[in-house]
C-alpha cells in the first residue's frame, strides 16, 4: 500500500484497496480525492475511527510530489513532478486570452519517438507513467493554478500516449468520470506522433476523445527526416487510421504543423498539407517552432508563418496559430524534459 497511488483508481477499486466496506464509503473517498483532498484528516465525513484506521494503513493518495515550479509571465506554470522512483516529468497549465486553462500532461519519462525538433525526443525513454502517475499532474497542476478550474486537458507533454494507451485510457477514466472530477470527454485531447496501431484501437475502443496528431510535414521525405515514426507508419497509412478515427467519431481531427524556419514553412509545404489532408475534416494548429539550445532549427519568420497560413485559409481550411505561451518556463510544445532525474 505504501507508495501506491489512489489517485489512479476508482471507487471499486478504492474499496477494495483500502477494505473500505460498503461501496458508499469508497465514493465518499472517490469524491474527496476528486476535489483534491491528500489526507485522510480533510475527509470530513468519514467517521473519525475510520479516518484513523486509514491512518494507520499509511496509504497514500499521491504516490509523486512536485518537485519545482517555474512561472512564465504569460501566466503558465511548469511543474517538475518528482516520481517514487527518483525519475522526473513536467507538465504545464497554460492559460489562453480568453482565461481557459489547459493542463497539458505527459504519459511517459522521456519519449522513444525521438522527433527530431523535440526536447523531450532528444533525451530518450525511462519508462512509461502508471494511470495514477499522470492523474497526479492533474492534481498538482490544479492546486499550483490556485483559482479558477481546468477547463481542458491535453496529452501534449513528454510521452507518446499511443504507446501507454493502457494507463492513458485509465486516466482519462478517472479525469471524466462524472462522479470524480467530471471533464467532458470533448474537452480531452490525444496528441499522437502518427502511431497507426493506437489510433486504429481509439477509434475502435474509445474513448471518443479529441484527436491531434503532429503532422509536421506533408512529404513522406521531410517527415521522415523530421520523425522517425514515418518510416514505420507513412503518410498514406495515417491518412487511412485518421479516416478511420473519423468515421467512429465524427469529429474534426487536429493536425499540428511545428513550423520550422526554412524546413518545412514554404508555401509548398502548406499547398502539400491541403493535398494530403482532404477530405479530412481538420483543423490545422500552426507551431512556431521553440527555440532548443543544441537543436539545428530556427524558429519561422512571422512572414512564413503568414504566408503558410494564407494558403491553408485559401483553400477553406481553419488555421490556428498557437500562441507561444510557457517559453520563458521552456514548457511551450517540444521544449519540455530539462531532466528526467529530479
Ligand atoms: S514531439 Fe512528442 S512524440 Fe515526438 S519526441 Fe517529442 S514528445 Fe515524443
Amino acid at each position: 500500500m505504501e507508495g501506491e497511488s489512489l489517485a489512479g483508481l476508482s471507487p471499486e477499486e478504492l474499496g477494495e484497496a483500502l477494505a473500505l466496506g460498503e461501496p458508499y464509503r469508497a465514493r465518499q473517498v472517490y469524491r474527496w480525492i476528486a476535489r483534491g483532498a491528500s489526507g485522510w484528516e480533510e475527509m470530513t465525513d468519514l467517521p473519525a475511527a475510520e479516518r484513523s484506521r486509514l491512518a494507520g494503513l499509511r496509504p497514500r493518495v499521491d504516490s509523486s510530489s512536485p518537485a519545482a515550479r517555474l512561472e512564465d509571465p504569460d501566466g503558465s506554470i511548469k511543474l517538475q513532478v518528482r516520481l517514487a522512483d527518483g525519475a522526473a516529468v513536467e507538465c504545464v497549465l497554460l492559460e489562453d486570452l480568453e482565461g481557459r486553462r489547459t493542463a497539458c500532461l505527459s504519459c511517459q519519462v522521456g519519449c522513444p519517438m525521438g522527433c527530431a525538433f523535440c526536447k523531450t525526443g532528444s533525451l530518450g525513454y525511462l519508462r512509461d507513467l502508471s494511470a495514477g502517475e499522470i492523474v497526479e499532474q492533474f492534481r498538482f497542476l490544479r492546486a499550483a493554478a490556485g483559482r479558477g478550474a481546468i477547463s481542458n486537458v491535453v496529452f501534449m507533454g513528454m510521452g507518446e500516449p499511443m504507446l501507454n494507451l493502457g494507463a492513458v485510457r485509465k486516466a482519462i477514466a478517472i479525469l471524466s468520470d462524472p462522479r470524480g472530477i467530471g471533464l467532458s470527454l470533448r474537452k480531452i485531447t490525444i496528441s499522437t506522433s502518427g502511431v497507426v496501431p493506437g489510433i486504429l484501437d481509439l477509434a475502435e475502443h474509445g474513448p471518443k476523445v479529441r484527436l491531434a496528431v503532429s503532422l509536421t510535414s506533408a512529404d513522406d521525405g521531410l517527415r521522415g527526416e523530421l520523425m522517425p515514426v514515418n518510416s514505420r507508419w507513412d503518410l498514406a497509412a495515417l491518412k487511412d487510421a485518421l479516416a478511420r478515427y473519423q468515421a467512429a467519431t465524427g469529429e474534426r481531427i487536429t493536425l499540428e504543423a511545428a513550423l520550422m524556419g526554412g524546413r518545412n514553412s514554404s508555401p509548398a509545404d502548406a499547398e502539400a498539407l491541403v493535398r494530403w489532408a482532404s477530405p479530412l475534416k481538420v483543423q490545422v494548429n500552426l507551431i512556431p517552432w521553440n527555440k532548443v539550445p543544441g537543436l539545428p532549427f530556427s524558429e519561422p519568420s512571422r512572414a512564413e508563418l503568414e504566408a503558410f497560413a494564407a494558403v491553408l485559409e485559401r483553400a477553406g481550411m481553419t488555421a490556428s496559430r498557437r500562441m507561444r505561451r510557457g517559453r520563458g518556463v521552456m514548457g511551450a510544445c517540444g521544449q519540455l524534459g530539462d531532466t528526467l532525474r529530479a
